[in-house]
């Protein structure tokens, strides 16, 4: 039995499409409520609901409940608003910010709704039909091309099924202006097309729901491994960053900022925190690509640098320290001195573990502190370290 021998009754499909708006525009509010961010939602409910008002009027109308010429009328203009907001929301949903040019689209469908008013084709069923797919299909191609492009600074996994249901619907729009035109061409009849549109319709208002909650994941994932102070990794992204088992010529630099207290008592806490900020990124842009770096806590810092020996570990220590040497950090007009101090330990021909080498770290920063501060010192070079 194949798919077109089904029979579909106009009017259950009819019913069907307006149910799968009203559904969706319930997902859409209920995601608004639920969501600390609801942008857009609001408005792809309001169009959905418009579109909802679109297929009810064409309901009453095919059941005579209402005159042709106020049905006609009524599903052209809640149609075609429908659409054009849809298109709002979903841009404002995916770019997750709301830009007051796209309301400009508005136009479009005021100018349609005039000039059908004006010259009456409304009443043509199918020029109005052609008219208001085509509208359909161009807006919901242009959200779903939105839908794609925001992945680049937002790449959430839902967006590429979001975009194919809603490229599917425009297509349908536009197999249903083929059918409308040139029956004879068209692979498929306009009911089914209404059909599987409204299929279409369920899968967008699931996939919305999907991308509100992997984008809230997302952020709570960044909250939970970003210091809050520095914007830098905290100790718990960088443990999880960290090889079980570290492999040979991987480094660890454990960096503690010299007399830092003093920083605070001199110049003030805020001013303290501004250095914590500074120093964090200057280390941040400074480090080697591949390389990762965290505030571990207060004014302890740490790098790790995956194949990286002794010598260019060092190497790379020593040039920190003399960047922030050189950092020039002023407090109301007075030169903020900063200097830090730098463990350095590698992997060599033992397995060791991630807290080994912290506790290596640890003991070469000690001796650093030990011996005047202001330096870098590999553990192991001296026998305090070693001890
Ligand atoms: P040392 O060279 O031996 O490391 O001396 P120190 O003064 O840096 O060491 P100590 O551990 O005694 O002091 C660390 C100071 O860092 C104390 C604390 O107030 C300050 N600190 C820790 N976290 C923050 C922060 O988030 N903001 C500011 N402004 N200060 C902080
Ligand atoms: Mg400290
Ligand atoms: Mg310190």
């Amino acid at each position: 039995m194949t798919l077109q021998s089904f029979q579909l009754d106009l009017a259950t499909v009819l019913l069907l499409h307006q149910c799968s708006f009203l559904v969706g525009a319930l997902c859409f509010l209920y995601a608004r409520w639920q969501s600390r961010r609801g942008e857009g939602l609001g408005t792809l409910a309001i169009g959905f609901i418009s579109l909802a008002m679109s297929s009810t009027l064409a309901g009453l109308g095919e059941r005579s409940v209402l005159s042709h010429e106020i049905w006609t009328f009524g599903t052209f203009t809640f149609g075609l608003m429908g659409y054009a907001l849809f298109w709002v929301g979903m841009r404002t949903l995916s770019s997750g910010r709301q830009r007051r040019v796209d309301w400009l689209v508005m136009v479009v469908p005021a100018v349609l709704v005039c000039v059908a008013g004006v010259t009456g084709f409304y009443l043509d069923d199918k020029l109005r039909s052609a008219v208001s797919n085509s509208m359909s299909f161009l807006l919901l191609a242009a959200a779903a091309v939105s839908v794609m492009r925001d992945r680049r600074p937002e790449q959430l996994p839902v967006r590429l099924v979001l975009s194919a249901v809603i490229a599917l619907s425009s297509l349908l729009a536009l197999l249903i202006v083929i059918a409308m035109l040139t029956p004879s061409i068209a692979p498929m009849t306009p009911r089914w097309a209404f059909f599987v549109r409204i299929i279409c319709h369920f899968a967008i208002a699931l996939f919305v729901i999907i991308l509100v909650k992997e984008r809230a994941e997302a952020e709570l994932r960044h909250a939970a491994d970003t210091d809050i102070l520095t914007g830098v990794g905290n100790r718990r992204w960088f443990t999880s960053r960290m090889p079980h088992v570290m492999r040979a010529d991987d480094a660890l630099l454990l960096m503690d900022l010299d007399l830092f207290k003093q920083v605070n008592d001199r110049f003030g806490h805020d001013t303290g925190d501004q250095v914590l900020v500074s120093f964090a990124q200057t280390i941040g842009r400074n480090l080697r690509a591949g390389g990762s770096f965290a505030r571990l806590g207060g004014e302890e810092f740490a790098a790790y640098l995956p194949k990286t020996n002794p010598a260019e570990a060092m190497a790379a220590a020593e040039r920190l320290v003399e960047l922030v040497r050189k950092l020039e950090l002023d407090s109301n007009g007075e030169r903020v001195p900063l200097t830090v101090s730098i463990g350095v330990a590698t992997s060599q021909d033992m397995d060791h573990s991630w807290s080994d080498l912290l506790k290596m770290a640890d003991a070469a920063l000690y001796v650093a502190k030990d011996s005047g501060r202001n330096r870098a010192v590999l553990y192991g070079s001296s026998d305090k370290a070693a001890a």
